[in-house]
């Protein structure tokens, strides 16, 4: 739960700045991140005329599927937001406050208690910055196509099957030949 007061601020003039370090555990009840551990990262909030904006460096590690070798792999993944977000109670009176016209219906919003929550921005983000081709080691090899063991130096080499159209090879050594052979002289001495 990625969230600050922002009370004090909203009573400071414009231009102030406020700096905060957060590591926090991240809520994720459908499991649609699979985030392994807390996020963390440095959030920088300044009063505008407006509202606050907020400014944020994070990382989170996240456990993806390799694209060879599908064995899970925990990926950091690195992020930045920029929100402005806007007063919807006046800190002094305690009054709702309008919004502006042509307010968006995605504006971010300070809530009644006067705290910017993070979570929807940064679980949005962490999804737009997830990588398309996870990979467990840059250099993974990627699975077998015939066994689907990976193909690591442990993975032994199948033996290719004999190409059709070449005939078998004539053995004069087989036991079942010569045993014909015989048969046949057999019969005739008879
Ligand atoms: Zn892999
Ligand atoms: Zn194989």
């Amino acid at each position: 739960m990625v969230s600050f007061n922002v009370s004090q601020l909203l009573l400071m003039g414009p231009g102030t700045v406020r700096e905060f370090d957060f590591r926090e555990p991240f809520p994720d009840p459908t499991n649609e991140l699979h985030l392994r551990g807390p996020i963390s990262g440095r959030a920088r909030l300044i009063r505008t005329s407006e509202g606050i904006l907020a400014h944020s460096n994070y990382h989170a590690r996240v456990v993806l599927e390799c694209a060879r070798c599908l064995d899970e792999t925990v990926v950091r993944v690195d992020g930045a937001l920029d929100e402005e977000f806007l007063p919807i109670t006046d800190v002094r009176t305690g009054l709702s406050v309008p919004l502006p016209a042509g307010t968006q219906d995605d504006q971010p919003l300070i809530n009644e208690h006067h705290e910017i929550e993070l979570n929807e921005i940064l679980r949005q983000n962490i999804l737009t910055n997830l990588p398309l081709q996870p990979l467990c080691a840059a250099d993974c090899p990627g699975l077998c196509p015939e066994c689907g063991e990976r193909l690591d130096a442990s993975h032994v080499a199948h033996a290719q099957p004999e190409p059709e159209e070449a005939p078998a090879p004539v053995d004069p050594a087989n036991p079942f030949a010569r045993l014909a052979v015989l048969l046949h002289d057999d019969e005739e001495s008879n």
